[in-house]
C-alpha cells in the first residue's frame, strides 16, 4: 500500500510538504514554512503530524523557504537521515536557512527589547545555529542522474523556477510519481525553461498561477519608466527583493537598460548579504542558467555590494538618485524595512514591489493604499510613490508550456497497486482533514488545494499508449505566439500616433499602480497616458 499525504500547500500556496509512504518506507518531499497571514504563520509552530525520526529520506524540489524553511525544526525533532537536492539547491538552502534562523533570532530579540510581542519572551522558531546543523544532512544530486535512495529511485529534472529548482521523479515498488515543485516560465531571462520529467503514474503539480495568466507587460520598459520618473525627482528607488532570483533578475534588467543607453547610469546598491552570496552562485553554476560566466560577471558588477550593517545604515543618509535593492521581498523584515522607514515619508522616493505580496504583509498593505505602516514598533507615514512591477514572476502561468500536460513526458494514470492519498492537516479551506482517506481509484482527481492536482493528461490510461490529443485545437505555444503577434502589431500602430483614432488618455492600471502623496487630495494618481486602442489590446505602455 502506498499513500500520499498533503501536509501543506493545500488551501494556501505555502508550507509545501508531501509525505509518501510505501510499506514501511517514508519519504518527505519538501519541508516548507507557512508564510503570509499570521494564522498561517502560527501553523509553523504546530508539531509535525508524523514522527520526524521515522522518516527514511527527505527530498527538496528547490530552496525557497516555503519548500525548505522547516528543515531545522525537522532536524531538531529527531530527523537524522539524508536530505536530497540539486547542487545549487544544496548551496542555496545553507544560505537561506542560516539567514532565516538569524532573522528569527533578531526579530525575537527586537520584540523582547521593545515589548511589542504578545509572547513573553518571544521565541524564535529556530536559531541560526540550529539552521546550520541542517547542512550536515544535505546530499547534492546532479540533474538527470538516477539515484537510489531508501526504498525509491530518485531523478531530478530542470524545474526552471529558480537556480537549482527541479521536478522530482520517484519510482517506488508501488509505482512512480512526479512532484513538479514550483514550475518556472519558458521565457525567463535568466533561468532555462522547465524540462519534461520522465513518464510517471502520477503527477503532483503546483498551480500557484494555474488559473491565471501573467500580464503581457514588458518588465524592462516598465522598470525604466518607474526609474526615470524617480530619477527626475531626485529620489531613491527602493526595490524590496527576494534574495534568490528576483534580486539577480532586477540587476540583469538594470544592466541591460544601462548598457543599451535606455537609461543614464545611476548608483545601484545591492544591500543584502544573502542576495550577494546567491549572486556569486550564478558564477559557480553556469549550467543552471542562461547567461555566460562573462555576462554574469559584467551584469552583476553594476551594483555596489553592501555587506556590513554600518554601510547599510550609511545608505539612509545618502541622497538620491539611486537604486536600493534589499530584502525582504514582501517587506516582512530585513534591511529594506530600515530604508522604508527612512525614505517612505519623502514624496520624491519610490518603493517598487517586484513580486507577489502575500496577504498580511507590509507589501500587501502598501498595495492596498496604506498611508501608514508599522515598522519596528512605530508608525511610519507613507508619502512616497508605490509602484508594482509585474512580469517578473518565476511561476509558470495557465498557458505556459511547462504547466501543460502535452509538453511533458509524463503519462500519468491510476496506480494499480492501490496508491492512496491522505489528507492535509486540515485547516485550509477546502482541504481534506487528517486521516480522511480516499482512493486514487476515483481518478481523475482534481485536488481541492490550490497547488495540488493531477496533470491534464492524468485521465490517460495505459503506460505505453500515446496521450490523447489536447482538447483545445491550438497548443499554448501557438496561442502565446498569436498574442505576442497582436501585441507587436498594436505596438507598431501605437508608435506612429498618426492615426487619429489613437488618442492618448489618462490611465490607471492594476499592473503598474502608482500612488503619490502629491497632491494629497488625489491619492491615486494616473501615472501617464496611453493609447486607448492599444490599452484595450493590453499592450505594454510606450510612454516613458
Ligand atoms: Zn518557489
Amino acid at each position: 500500500m502506498t499513500t500520499l499525504s498533503f501536509l501543506g500547500a493545500a488551501g494556501t500556496v505555502t508550507g509545501s510538504r508531501h509525505l509518501l509512504t510505501t510499506g514501511s518506507r517514508r519519504i518527505l518531499v519538501d519541508c516548507g514554512m507557512f508564510q503570509g497571514l499570521k494564522a498561517l504563520r502560527l501553523r509553523n509552530r504546530d508539531p509535525f503530524p508524523f514522527d520526524p525520526a521515522s522518516l527514511d529520506a527527505v527530498v527538496l524540489t528547490h530552496a525557497h523557504l516555503d519548500h525548505s524553511g522547516l528543515l531545522p525544526v525537522l532536524v531538531k525533532g529527531g530527523y537524522t537521515g539524508p536530505i536530497y537536492c540539486t547542487e545549487p539547491t544544496e548551496r542555496l538552502v545553507r544560505i537561506l536557512l542560516a539567514d532565516s534562523g538569524h532573522l528569527q533570532e533578531e526579530d525575537a530579540r527586537y520584540a523582547n527589547k521593545k515589548g511589542f510581542s504578545r509572547h513573553r519572551p518571544a521565541q524564535p522558531l529556530y536559531t541560526e545555529a540550529e539552521a546550520r546543523r541542517v547542512g550536515d544532512q544535505l546530499r547534492a544530486v546532479p540533474l538527470g542522474a538516477r539515484t537510489e535512495i531508501d526504498g525509491a529511485t530518485l531523478t531530478f529534472t530542470m524545474g526552471g523556477h529558480i537556480l537549482g529548482a527541479a521536478s522530482v521523479h520517484l519510482r517506488t515498488d508501488g509505482g512512480s510519481i512526479v512532484f513538479s515543485g514550483d514550475i518556472g516560465r519558458p521565457d525567463d531571462l535568466l533561468i532555462p525553461a522547465p524540462e519534461p520529467p520522465p513518464a510517471a503514474d502520477f503527477v503532483v503539480m503546483e498551480s500557484t498561477y494555474g488559473g491565471r495568466e501573467h500580464p503581457l507587460l514588458d518588465p524592462e520598459s516598465a522598470l525604466a519608466m518607474v526609474l526615470k520618473r524617480t530619477v527626475r525627482r531626485g529620489g531613491v528607488l527602493m526595490v524590496p527583493s527576494f534574495a534568490v532570483g528576483r534580486a539577480q533578475l532586477v540587476l540583469y534588467v538594470l544592466w541591460r537598460l544601462f548598457s543599451s543607453g535606455a537609461l543614464p547610469k545611476v548608483p545601484v546598491f545591492l544591500n543584502s548579504p544573502m542576495a550577494i552570496d546567491v549572486t556569486d552562485l550564478y558564477l559557480e553554476f553556469p549550467d543552471y542558467h542562461r547567461l555566460s560566466t562573462e555576462k554574469v560577471a559584467e551584469a552583476f558588477a553594476i551594483a555596489e555590494y553592501t555587506r556590513s550593517v554600518d554601510d547599510s545604515k550609511e545608505l539612509n543618509h545618502r541622497g538620491g538618485p539611486m537604486v536600493l535593492i534589499a530584502g525582504a521581498g514582501m517587506l516582512s523584515g530585513g534591511r529594506i524595512t530600515h530604508h522604508l522607514a527612512a525614505f517612505a515619508p519623502d514624496h520624491r522616493n519610490t518603493v517598487l514591489l517586484t513580486g507577489y505580496q502575500a496577504a498580511g504583509t507590509r507589501g500587501a498593505s502598501l498595495l492596498g493604499g496604506a498611508r501608514h505602516l508599522k515598522i519596528h514598533g512605530r508608525s511610519v507615514p507613507i508619502r512616497c510613490e508605490v509602484a508594482k512591477l509585474d512580469g517578473l514572476s518565476a511561476h509558470a502561468d495557465q498557458s505556459d508550456p511547462g504547466r501543460s500536460g502535452s509538453s511533458t513526458a509524463s503519462r500519468s494514470k491510476r496506480m494499480p497497486s492501490g496508491m492512496r492519498r491522505s489528507g492535509d492537516s486540515g485547516r485550509g479551506s477546502g482541504s481534506p482533514r487528517t486521516g480522511a482517506r480516499s482512493s486514487w481509484s476515483s481518478a481523475p482527481v482534481r485536488e481541492s488545494g490550490e497547488r495540488r492536482g493531477m496533470a491534464p493528461d492524468a485521465r490517460h490510461q495505459g503506460r505505453n499508449q500515446a496521450p490523447p490529443p489536447p482538447r483545445v485545437g491550438r497548443s499554448p505555444t501557438v496561442e502565446e505566439g498569436r498574442r505576442r503577434a497582436a501585441l507587436r502589431r498594436s505596438r507598431r500602430r501605437c508608435r506612429g500616433l498618426r492615426d487619429p483614432s489613437h488618442r492618448r488618455r489618462r490611465w490607471r492600471s492594476s499592473s503598474i499602480s502608482s500612488r503619490s502623496s502629491m497632491p494629497p487630495r488625489h491619492p491615486w494618481k494616473a501615472i501617464g497616458t496611453r493609447c486607448a486602442r492599444c490599452w484595450a489590446a493590453r499592450a505594454p505602455t510606450w510612454l516613458t
